[in-house]
Order: structure tokens, then C-alpha cells, then sequence
């Protein structure tokens, strides 16, 4: 999602005039979009905060700014840790980003907005990824309702707000007349889709649409609230034959009294009822989660559940989380508060069982033939290409540059934990 968030302000800028540069040294303006849904997160922003420093000590010209949830949640706050900041600017707030930066360079004073709004104008601004790129992310909703106990989302993002699927429809004609064939469509709880506006489509309804668009051969969506996943959208899975078949369905535990303090709104078997009706409609569904381990009051035996949840379901894959504190949030209150040294060790045996179910999961599909959406060159060869199939793995295989954004068909050659080695045939 922040992901996108850097290219809807990398768009903005462009529109205003500004040219991208790939050196720190020759900019004018250096924005850091942070994150702060976990602790960790929050900590790499501060850094990278802090190496910009003496850019701004050899350049005194320079703007330096921090958006995202991160410059949410501290506001005014930040000029107190990084004096040498320029602006703030909130989440809900990046179309006021050119009028801000000519407001510091006319006043020479430092900028911040963090004001909440009830529609969050940014949402329909369209962006191209980076040229070459066949794959596209598409906001449907910002914000989020559901204030599980550990998220600082809903207090730095805002209420849930929904796009109209006209608007949704019509930036996704635009990007597959401009070559784009892959759309991520992006919500914090995109199976709530369309609940805060009146007669339009639900989620299913959307991904029906969707898929007629001429041109887009894969969709894909992430995230999906276990407690909101319907039967409708399991039959979408069935019916559809562009919407990939990858589910990224976060559980965070195994265990129905961590689940009722997490607030998530579900038990562990009412999870494991919803696997059953996804893998029922596409039965080679891959299905991806996170998790959080040490959340406060979860004791051994309740990881345990966590443990053997996680064999029964055997995720594709999981990130997995050591569970931080979060200003503001409910839990943050809960007493039982888990030692670093258990959160570490329970992170690790979660993390070793993941590995197994990965590799097994890879190694079924030895042989098998897939189709391949090639990326670009391989991070780790440069003699390869890498791509990934419709299920979300990642497969690398020799071939040319130039099939970029091609849809090529490999044989599964090889499988590791984290991704698979093919041969194009
Ligand atoms: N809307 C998505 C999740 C967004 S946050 C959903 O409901 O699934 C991404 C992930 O960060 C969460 O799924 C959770 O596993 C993790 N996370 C959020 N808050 C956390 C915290 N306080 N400590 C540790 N992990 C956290
Ligand atoms: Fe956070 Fe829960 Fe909303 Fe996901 S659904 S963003 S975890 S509050």
C-alpha cells in the first residue's frame, strides 16, 4: 500500500513539474514515507530519517519531509526529534503536497498537515508504475472500521472510505489502455468493499466487473478480514477465470482467547470453515497470512494452537510479526505483556515450521507446468528472468530481458522455500 502511496506522490510532484532523480545529492525535495503499524517499521523511518541529515547540512536548500502513518501518528512531534525536517505531511492529505512545498520555500518555515478529512482526495489520483512494469496497484478503500486491539491503522488511515466502482472501473480502462495486464486492488479490509456507499457494488460484485475489462488478464487483491469473506467471493474464485488463484487471509492466531482479545471478530474454527469453503470452489488456491506472536496474555499453550493451525491449513507462506505496542491502541492498555526473549524464540519456531510447509508446498509443484508473468532480471543472477505465477510464486528462469511483462509457460524445474527455478517451454 505505501508502496503505491510513493508513486500517487511521485505523480503529484511529476504533475507540478518536478523531475525524479535515483541521487540523493542532486535533489531538491526527499520525501520518507513511513509506516508505523509495527515498532519495527517505525524504527527503520527514524533511521533513514536520520542519514538525511547531513544531506541537508551540505544542501541547507533542501526540503526534507515524511508522510504516511507514521507522520500521522507524531505530527508536530517529528520537528522535535528531527529539527531539521521541513514538513509533515498527514495521510490524508497528499493533494495539498505542491501548494505545502511552495509554501515552505516562499515562507522559509517549516509545514505540517494532519488533518482528517471525510473523503480523502488523494484516492482517485491514477499513476503508471514505472515504465516496463505490467502490474498495477488500484486503491478501492482507505482507512479501516474494525480497531482490532493491536492496530494503529484505523487511528492514522482514517475511517473506511470506499471508491465508487465507476471510478474504480474507469482507472482500470485507463491502465490496461496503457499496456498494464496485472491489477492488485488494494484495501485494508477489501471484503468490506462498498459498505459505506449506498446501492453500489459489494466486493464480488466489483471483481465481476473487474474481470470483463478488456485487456487485464490477472487480478489480484489484498487484504481480506476472515470474518468478512462470503460465499460470494469464494465463488468468484470458481467463476473468474482472470482473478488469480491466491488468497492473503491474515489470521494472527490460533487460539480463540487471543482471537477475542485481538477483537478480530472470529474463532480459529470458524477460520479454518472458511479455508474449507475457498479450497471447495479452487482447490489449488494458494493461501498466504500473517501472524503475530507474543501478543499480550498468550501463553505457551495458546501458540500451540497457533502451531496447529497453521498444520492443518499449511500456508504457502506467512509473515509472521514479534507483536509491539502501539500508541493509542487497545492492547496497548492489556496487562501479561510478553517478555522479548519468548516472542523471540516462539517467532523462530513459527518461522522454522513455515519454512517446511513452504518447501513442501513448492516441491508439489515439481514438474508442473505454469504459466509466468515475467518481471524483469533476476535479483540474484543476472543471466535469469524473473517472474510469477498465477498462485504467487516467484520463479526464475534463463531467458531474455525482452519477454518483460510476456506471459510465458515453464516447466518447474526446481523448488526452494522461496521460490522455484523453471524452464520455458
Ligand atoms: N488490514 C490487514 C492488516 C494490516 S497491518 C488485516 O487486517 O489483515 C499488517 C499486519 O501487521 C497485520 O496483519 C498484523 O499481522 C501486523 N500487525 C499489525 N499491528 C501489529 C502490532 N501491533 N504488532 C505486531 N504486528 C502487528
Ligand atoms: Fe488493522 Fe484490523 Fe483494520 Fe487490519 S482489519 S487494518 S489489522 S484494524
Amino acid at each position: 500500500m505505501n508502496v503505491h502511496d510513493s508513486q500517487q506522490m511521485a505523480q503529484i510532484l511529476s504533475d507540478a513539474g518536478y523531475v525524479k532523480t535515483d541521487e540523493a545529492g542532486r535533489a531538491d525535495i526527499i520525501i520518507v514515507n513511513t509506516c508505523s503499524v509495527r515498532g519495527k517499521a517505525a524504527q527503520k523511518a527514524y533511521s533513514q530519517l536520520g542519514r538525511l541529515r547531513k544531506l541537508k547540512k551540505k544542501k541547507p536548500g533542501l526540503v526534507i519531509g515524511v508522510a504516511g502513518c507514521l507522520a500521522q501518528e507524531h505530527g508536530t512531534e517529528f520537528f522535535k526529534r528531527a529539527p531539521y525536517l521541513d514538513l509533515v505531511l498527514g495521510t490524508h492529505n497528499i493533494h495539498r503536497f505542491p501548494e505545502m512545498i511552495e509554501e515552505i520555500n516562499n515562507t522559509k518555515s517549516r509545514v505540517v498537515d494532519t488533518s482528517f478529512h471525510e473523503s480523502v482526495r488523494s484516492l482517485g489520483i491514477r499513476t503508471l508504475p514505472p515504465d516496463g512494469d505490467v502490474s498495477a496497484y488500484v486503491t478501492i478503500m482507505q482507512g479501516c472500521n474494525n480497531f482490532c486491539s493491536y492496530c494503529i491503522v484505523p487511528y492514522v488511515r482514517g475511517r473506511e472510505e470506499s471508491r465508487t466502482s465507476g471510478d474504480i472501473i474507469d482507472e482500470i480502462r485507463f491502465l490496461a489502455d496503457n499496456g498494464i495486464s496485472e491489477v492488485t486492488l488494494l484495501g485494508q479490509n477489501v471484503n468490506s468493499y462498498g459498505s459505506t456507499l449506498s446501492g453500489d457494488a459489494d466486493f464480488p460484485a466489483l471483481l465481476r466487473m473487474v474481470s470483463k475489462i478488456n485487456g487485464i488478464n490477472r487480478i489480484r487483491f489484498t487484504t481480506s478480514h476472515p470474518k468478512d469473506l462470503s460465499g460470494g467471493l469464494a465463488d468468484c474464485f470458481a467463476d473468474l477465470d482472470n482473478l488469480c488463484e491466491h488468497i492473503h487471509l491474515p489470521v494472527q492466531a490460533g487460539s480463540n482467547h487471543v482471537l477475542k482479545r485481538m477483537k478480530r471478530g472470529y474463532t480459529a474454527e470458524e477460520y479454518l470453515k472458511k479455508i474449507d469453503m475457498l479450497k471447495s470452489r479452487c482447490p489449488d488456491i494458494s493461501i498466504t497470512s500473517d501472524i503475530i506472536v507474543g501478543f499480550p496474555g498468550e501463553k505457551d499453550s495458546d501458540f500451540q494452537k497457533t502451531i496447529d493451525l497453521m498444520k492443518e491449513v499449511r500456508f504457502d507462506n506467512t509473515f509472521s510479526f514479534k507483536y509491539s505496542d502501539r500508541r493509542g491502541t487497545a492492547s496497548e492498555k492489556y496487562d501479561g505483556k510478553i517478555e522479548e526473549e519468548v516472542k523471540r524464540a516462539r517467532l523462530c519456531e513459527l518461522q522454522a515450521l513455515q519454512e517446511s510447509h513452504s518447501l513442501e508446498k513448492n516441491r508439489s509443484l515439481e514438474e508442473v507446468v505454469k504459466d509466468v508473468l515475467i518481471e524483469g532480471v533476476s535479483k540474484n543472477n543476472d543471466a535469469d528472468i524473473t517472474g510469477r505465477t498465477r498462485d504467487n510464486k516467484i520463479v526464475n528462469i534463463a531467458g531474455d530481458i525482452g519477454l518483460t511483462g510476456k506471459t510465458v509457460k515453464a516447466r518447474i524445474t526446481r523448488a526452494y522455500t522461496h521460490s522455484l527455478r523453471g524452464e520455458m517451454i
